[in-house]
């Protein structure tokens, strides 16, 4: 599927599995802005999709900051003409068993994964109703949207919640084309999850091999860590797929981690 003359904008898109939705967009031909908090990395994405013949801007967003979402959105529009396609990636995790939560620390997954969401999707879709020519949000959730682990109850409910809202927005959006679904990864080696290896190793008491196998990689049918890659494929999968026929969907890509 071509996605020539769409524009894309990716939260998160500096690092894993953002990056990798960025370059998979710029390469079936949508202009693609890269928002993340880090702005030389979101750049140097940007550079690459460029120098490979595509369109491409990097731009400084913390998605909880509603006037910097709205900002990111209006240079989007500014720029490439139109808003079609948002992933809404952003992510972070913190681990800690329940009674131990920092609350701050709480409101911090919570808020970049929930508050971030919708932020950027009501900062789009007032561009995309206006436009007329529909549209595709695309929200990271999880192999934890469906199931749950120990010690990453704000994740867990974060991603959780995001099925929630992407099931409005597709409520709401369906009568003018906007479309909104979910992707939902088992593990996958980026930065997020390299961290929690040593953590988890010290939290459980085992080799940091041990919490690949027997955590990470337990549930999957080849003990398979998924790539950014195959998430980046579905994520173009779904922003290329025209119709309503596939909107409040979650698609789990986890190597059968999840089956829901
Ligand atoms: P990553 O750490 O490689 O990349 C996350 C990016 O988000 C970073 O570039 C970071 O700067 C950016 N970011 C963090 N807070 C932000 C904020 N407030 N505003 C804007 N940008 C912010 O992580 P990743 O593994 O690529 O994760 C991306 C998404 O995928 C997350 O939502 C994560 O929960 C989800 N996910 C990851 C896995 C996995 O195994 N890696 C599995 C399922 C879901």
């Amino acid at each position: 599927m071509s996605l020539k003359g769409k524009v894309a904008l990716v939260t998160g898109a500096a690092s894993g599995i953002g990056r990798q939705a960025a370059l998979t967009l710029a390469q079936k031909g949508a202009a693609v802005v890269i928002a993340d908090l880090n702005q030389s990395a979101a750049d140097a994405v940007a550079t690459q999709i460029i120098e490979a013949g595509g369109k491409a801007m990097g731009v400084v967003m913390d998605v909880t900051d509603e006037a910097a979402v709205n900002a990111g959105v209006d240079q989007t529009v500014k720029q490439f003409g139109s808003i079609d396609i948002l992933v809404a990636n952003a992510g972070i995790q913190i681990v800690h068993p329940v009674e131990d939560f920092p609350y701050a620390e709480w409101k911090k997954v919570v808020s970049i994964h929930l508050d971030g969401s919708f932020l950027t999707t009501k900062a789009a879709l007032k561009h995309m109703y206006a436009a007329g020519r529909g549209g595709s949000i695309i929200y990271m959730g999880s192999v934890h949207s469906h199931e749950a682990s120990r010690l990453k109850s704000a994740y867990v409910a974060a991603k959780h919640g995001i099925l929630g809202l992407a099931r409005v927005v597709a409520k709401e959006g369906g009568p003018k084309g906007v479309r909104a679904n979910v992707v939902c990864p088992g593990f996958v080696r980026t930065p997020l999850v390299e961290k929690q290896i040593p953590e988890q190793a010290a939290a459980f008491n085992i080799s940091e091999a041990e919490v690949i196998k027997n955590i990470m990689l337990k549930d999957t049918v080849d003990g398979e860590f998924t790539t950014t890659e195959d998430v980046a494929n579905v994520i173009a999968f779904l922003a290329g797929f025209e119709s309503n026929a596939l909107t409040g969907q979650s698609v789990v890509v986890s190597h059968g981690w999840s089956m829901h």
